[in-house]
């Protein structure tokens, strides 16, 4: 038996898969940001965090060299980058709040969520070594 589809039923689904594909992204977007908003900031004098999971994290931010002010701190091991736009970011530029390995998406009231620091937040003015320029910059 042959079927066939009437032009009804493919708007349907079309109709359909438009309205669910956006959706699925939005929740993906908000599991991130919940995630991202369960984490506390990193605490690199290790004072008032005292946890194993600071501790992780301040293992992983000292090898990259990590600063929580960068308007006030040395960029140790900082050197200029360009975007793949040909945008020039001098060391004094990098900041966690324009580095591609902290998605806007994952930026939280007291932080960001970066990708190569697990498990906490990293400063707004915050930069390490691994400081990259967005893919929009
Ligand atoms: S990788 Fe980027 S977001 Fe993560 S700590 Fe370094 S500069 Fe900040």
């Amino acid at each position: 038996m042959k079927q066939t589809l009437s032009r009804r039923s493919i708007v349907k689904t079309i109709g359909l898969v438009s309205i669910l594909a956006p959706l699925s992204t939005l929740i993906d977007w908000s599991k991130a940001f919940a995630q991202a908003a369960a984490k506390q900031l990193i605490d690199l004098t290790g004072k008032k965090r005292k946890d194993p999971v600071n501790k992780a994290a301040i293992a992983i931010a000292t090898g990259f060299s990590y600063i929580s002010d960068a308007k006030k701190e040395k960029h140790v091991g900082g050197i200029e980058k360009a975007s793949a736009k040909g945008t020039k970011f001098p060391v004094a530029s990098q900041f966690c709040h324009n580095c591609q390995y902290a998605p806007e998406a994952q930026k939280t009231k007291d932080g960001y969520s970066c990708l190569l620091i697990a498990n906490v937040l990293v400063h707004n003015d915050g930069w390490c070594k691994q400081w990259m320029p967005r893919q929009d910059a």
